[in-house]
């Protein structure tokens, strides 16, 4: 059935998730004023969301706060544009997201792990440098470190994603607003034992590392880092007053770099990430994922209220690759128990990675199916049982503690599915035996990503696009024609097997 425009303004109204939103965001249909150049641009990125993450997220904030999700509801708009985006790298359909961010910020596509250089070590422009010759200002906001994947590759250049030392060098006098965790890349902890922090004051920075801090601040510049690595997860911070005063949500991180990048009269460049999307589908953590997705969301609820006040705003929201694929399963007769058992999931009170504590061992998400066995003493299954109870609402059966107590205990072989035999995948399963949310792997997936975009030049990113045309509809937005030089993936083969030589093997991938 087609709606008229009077159904879809009453459809958003009884829906609820628009109608809160600066009048319902009407007027932002008058953002189509130019195809030609953007002065504001905002890249929006839920980091491994898979497509399935959306309803999941809708069906939960339904239930958890009584109104749907402002990325669904503007998918809806007819005046919004909507695609789908091939993110596949040069070595592999499975992306990593240093690859996925730097084709988008280069406009090439490179190696996984890698940061804006092809394989024979020629460095690319990345997008801030691009803004940066147009006048604009440029700003990164994220909930992983500052230096992770996805903000590197849209300012950064660099051999190795790990090397996230070099990369806060590199953001220096470049990156106007830089918000997130990391401070451990800042500080005298840094390799060269040097403290970065009065380098960037002596730009004109200010230098905050909490909440408060960041909403006191009055300079233009800022360097906000709220933990030594990534932001603790949304679901945590929910259960922690300590964390809610200490660290900002991804919606102020966003407000305080909207307040100052806008300030500049030749507009700006603004890359949003809500990291921890990824880390919790790395970890099989349905809860965690939910939690993060919704922060994420209301991130999307500033950036539109921002871009109804300054029309001339692009405003594109995406993800850079699937993960772990979950989905809610039909539970119980003819399904019928569906509901109930996803409403479990409004009861967990604890990240996976703040559970695993406390049954005496780690959560780590990892790209190797098969990590090195570590035999350790089990778990007593009275700890495990208190744990899931007090944590997660659920009481397990006995099989379901047994697996838990031997896959902490370090043994191998408990799941079918390689890539699930290690404790996300093992704690995943038996949450997920509640809850009806199941997992796929605990690796990225080849997913095409989703794609909404409203404002100038939003209709270059209607229908399916590959992820090279990014960059080239950036720069156009900008006034640059600048192009950057490209590899194709046959001659990049003879590049893999030393590229491959020189690669730390390093566990935490995302
Ligand atoms: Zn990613």
């Amino acid at each position: 059935m087609k709606l008229s425009s009077m159904d879809r303004r009453s459809f958003f109204l009884r829906a609820g998730a628009l109608a809160g939103v600066a009048g319902g965001l009407e007027s932002l249909q008058a953002a189509q004023i130019s195809e030609k150049e953007a002065k504001n641009i905002i890249w929006m990125v839920s980091d491994g969301m898979s497509p399935s993450v959306l309803p999941l997220a809708e069906q939960f904030s339904l239930r958890a706060r009584g109104k749907g999700t402002i990325w669904q509801a503007l998918i809806d708009r007819p005046d919004i544009v909507r695609g789908t985006m091939d993110m596949s790298s040069l070595d592999s359909i499975v992306t990593d997201s240093s690859s996925a961010s730097s084709c988008w910020g280069s406009g090439a596509r490179i190696f996984n792990a890698w940061v804006n250089m092809l394989p024979d070590g020629t460095k690319l422009t990345p997008i801030a440098d691009i803004a940066r010759g147009r006048k604009r200002l440029v700003g990164l906001v994220t909930t992983a470190t500052v230096t992770h994947a996805t903000p590197a590759g849209f300012a950064a250049v660099s051999r190795r994603r790990d090397d996230e030392h070099l990369i806060a060098e590199q953001y220096l006098d470049k990156v106007d607003v830089i918000l997130g965790g990391g401070r451990k890349f800042f500080d005298s902890r840094r390799p060269d034992k040097t403290d970065w922090r009065p380098k960037f004051q002596s730009k004109g920075y200010e230098v905050v590392e909490s909440r408060g801090a960041m909403l006191a601040a009055k300079s233009a510049r800022l360097l906000g880092l709220f933990s030594d690595g990534h932001v603790p997860y949304t679901l945590d911070q929910r259960n922690s007053q300590k964390l809610q005063q200490e660290v900002p949500t991804l919606a102020e991180m966003t407000i305080a770099a909207l307040g100052r990048l806008s300030k500049n009269k030749n507009g700006f460049l603004l890359q949003v990430e809500g990291a921890r999307v990824d880390h919790a589908a790395h970890a099989n953590d349905a809860a965690g994922l939910i939690w993060d997705q919704l922060a994420f969301d209301d991130a999307i609820e500033a950036v539109l209220k921002f871009a109804e006040k300054e029309p001339n705003t692009l405003v594109v929201i995406t993800s850079d690759h699937g993960n772990s694929n979950p989905g809610l399963r039909g539970y119980g007769k003819e399904y019928r128990d569906t509901n109930m058992a996803f409403e479990r999931l409004l009861k967990v009170k604890a990240s996976f990675s703040d559970i695993a504590s406390r049954i005496g061992t780690r959560s780590e998400y990892s790209m190797h199916a098969n990590p090195e066995v570590v035999p350790k003493p089990m778990p007593p299954a009275n700890r495990v049982v208190e744990a899931l109870r007090a944590y997660f609402g659920i009481s397990p059966g006995k099989d379901e503690i047994d697996f838990i107590r031997r896959v902490v205990g370090g043994q191998k072989g408990l799941m079918l599915n390689r890539d699930l035999d290690k404790l996300d995948g093992v704690l995943g399963t038996v949450v997920g035996n509640h809850t009806g949310v199941c997992w796929m792997a605990t690796s990225h997936t080849s997913d095409y990503v989703l794609v909404t975009a409203l404002g100038p030049g939003a209709r270059r990113f209607e229908g399916f696009i590959r992820n090279t045309e990014v960059f080239p509809a950036l720069a156009a937005l900008m006034g640059s024609n600048f192009r950057n030089p490209s590899m194709p993936a046959e001659k990049a083969q003879q590049f893999r097997q030393v590229a491959m030589l020189g690669r730390r093997d390093r566990p935490d991938w995302a």
